[in-house]
């Protein structure tokens, strides 16, 4: 599926009495199902759904104006566009890796409104990703290492858990976690323009009890999972690499958070840095046209994975 027929499977829809396009949209990003498994040569890594978010259409496309995102994300009357919370599982030798944790479960109502989060456990765990880990038969203990691309509330949200008692602790107790180095920095450094996407109880516990190992551009965190600077949304922002027997995915985080972003000019409103957005975006899209990678998206309210290629007008997103 390209972005362009994304777009039209979500704006065309059914007729109008089944609802809005916006409707149609969120109907599709409900029946995701909770997991969605590939395999990268000899590794097997899921996509797995943490759950959505609601955010505004206008700050997620930048400076695209509303007539032409619209048509591919279709907003509801808040202006808000669903957005999944997807994280990858990888199923490694050394236990499983966790790139990022969503959003958790420690945020108020008023938060949640807010955000229009919707990530609650339909089975007796505290969320979503609670549910898709024991759909796959594992439990918080398997969990070895926590990849986040960046530390933003909607990506790190799930590292940690809040007890009745107020304490913070591990949402992974036997897990290690990787940041990019620099990120830990920026985020305890906050300022008005940052401040609202960095709460602190979802990382400085894990750094205060040395649970954290910062991380340079190209690290292999464990055989076959490197990380890879893609600046721009932040500072330090990273996106992980999944090589395998020649095969590569690239978990892209806010790098590229949809299919819909896949055009290097779209940009969202809330990256810090969005011209060196611009020229990460333009380097990983190259490498992944040119050898074939498959991209998995973070954000997307219905496409997890997708392969880049070249259309009339650029970059644009091709099913698999
Ligand atoms: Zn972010």
């Amino acid at each position: 599926m390209s972005a362009a027929s994304l777009g039209a499977t979500a704006a065309a829809g059914p007729a109008p009495s089944a609802g809005t396009a916006a409707e149609t949209l969120e109907r599709a990003a409900a029946a995701r199902p909770l997991v969605t498994t590939r395999r990268v040569g000899r590794l097997v890594v899921h996509a797995v759904e943490a759950g959505l978010q609601r955010l505004d259409g206008g700050a997620m496309f930048g400076v695209v104006p509303k007539p032409l995102w619209e048509r591919k994300m279709p907003a509801d009357p808040r202006n808000r566009i669903p957005l999944a919370m997807r994280c990858l599982l990888i199923e490694h030798d050394v236990g499983l890796v966790l790139v990022d944790t969503g959003l958790g479960a420690k945020e108020g109502g008023k938060f949640r409104d807010l955000y229009g989060v919707e990530n609650a456990s339909d089975a007796g765990g505290s969320t979503r990703l609670d549910d898709a880990l024991a759909a796959l038969g594992h439990r918080a203990e398997d969990v070895a290492l926590v990849v986040n691309t960046h530390l933003h509330f909607d990506h790190a949200g799930g590292n940690t858990v809040r007890e009745v008692d107020g304490a913070v602790r591990p949402a992974f107790p036997r897990a290690r976690w990787v940041f990019p180095r620099g990120e830990y920095g920026y985020a305890t450094h906050a300022n008005e323009r940052t401040q609202a996407s960095y709460l602190a109880p979802n990382y400085v516990p894990l750094m205060e009890a040395g649970l954290v190992d910062e991380v340079e551009d190209g690290a292999e965190v464990v055989a076959g999972v490197r990380v890879l600077r893609t600046p721009g949304h932040t500072p330090h922002h990273q996106s992980v690499l999944v090589e395998s027997d020649g095969e590569v995915l690239c978990f892209l985080g806010d790098l590229v958070p949809t299919t819909a972003h896949v055009p290097l000019p779209w940009i969202m409103g809330y990256d810090v840095e969005p011209l060196v957005t611009l020229e990460s975006k333009r380097g990983v899209l190259a490498r992944a046209e040119a050898e074939g990678w498959v991209l998995a998206f973070e954000h997307d309210p219905v496409v997890p994975f997708a392969r880049v290629g070249r259309g009339e007008k650029g970059y644009e997103a091709i099913g698999l």
